[in-house]
């Protein structure tokens, strides 16, 4: 057996919150059970919305919380060639496609909800001829690039995963993925060359993760995780599923809602064992 690693990785797209405060503390706990590594990672791929500023408040307020880590961390900006070179891998499979519209048009074709709720492509772009597709690109067109996810099951057949936890008295299950319900999901993106699906399964399999900590509303996504290590011919790392920290009216905590920042919440005198004891560890 590999030594456990996990990581904790926010994006430094705002300051921490409590829900962030229990996802790393979840982490570090595990970690600790496992006799195993805790690692940091950035995932600040988002130019538009990722500031330099919020990456060093992360490991400031990390830091206070008590946690520590080894160096360097792992910055996604940096690792563009590595998304480049996993998408090329799937390309060179035949699993992806240019596509071309826009979020409106997304919406207005789509064939349902996914998972979290979002428009379901319709698969307008998939019919376009090979022809049709490089004359717009050549034209300059943006493109993001999706996977034909039925034809990716087709190659790996029926895919399953270990979920552990998410305490330590539960036994270990074995889940079905159904990746089928995202459709063919973004594996470009339009301003970057990976999405957020690309990038966390070519990270988690560079930093050797052994066990993935993240929250419940990541679950459903898992399932297209484990079908991209698949093609990719990566390891796949047992999930741990947590549960959310929730505001007063039953909701995410969200940095876009503006929920009490960690620093916010030092400022009024909160003390890093108050914050723990809040999440409950
Ligand atoms: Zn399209």
């Amino acid at each position: 057996m590999p030594s456990p690693i996990l990581r904790f990785a926010p994006s430094p797209n705002g300051h921490l919150h409590l829900g962030h405060a229990y996802s790393a503390l979840f982490t570090d706990f595990w970690a600790q059970r496992l006799g195993g590594t805790f690692l940091l990672r950035l995932e600040d791929i988002d130019p538009a919305r990722c500031r330099p500023e919020f990456a060093d408040a992360i490991y400031e307020d990390l830091h206070w919380l008590g946690l520590g880590w080894p160096e360097p961390v792992m910055v996604q900006s940096e690792r563009i060639p590595a998304y480049l070179a996993a998408a090329d891998r799937l390309r060179a499979l035949g699993l992806l496609y240019p596509c071309f519209c826009s979020r409106s048009e997304v919406a207005e074709q789509a064939i349902g909800t996914d998972p979290d709720g979002a428009p379901l492509y319709g698969g307008t772009c998939r019919h376009l001829t090979e022809r049709e597709a490089t004359d717009r690109l050549a034209h300059g067109e943006a493109a993001q690039y999706r996977l034909r996810t039925d034809a990716a099951l087709a190659l790996t057949g029926p895919i399953s995963f270990t979920v552990a936890g998410p305490t330590p008295l539960d036994r270990p299950q074995i889940r079905y993925a159904r990746p089928e319900r995202w459709g063919d999901v973004v594996i470009q993106r339009k301003d970057v060359p990976a999405s957020y699906h690309l990038s966390v399964v070519v990270d988690d399999a560079a930093q050797e993760i052994t066990h993935v900590t993240r929250g419940v509303d990541m679950e459903a996504a898992t399932d297209i995780h484990v079908l991209l290590q698949m093609l990719l011919g990566l390891g796949q790392p047992i999930y741990t599923f947590h549960k959310l920290i929730l505001d007063a009216d039953g909701k995410k905590l969200s940095k876009s809602k503006g929920s009490r920042t960690l620093r916010s919440l030092r400022e009024s005198g909160w003390t890093a064992e108050r914050v723990r004891t809040e999440v409950g560890f």
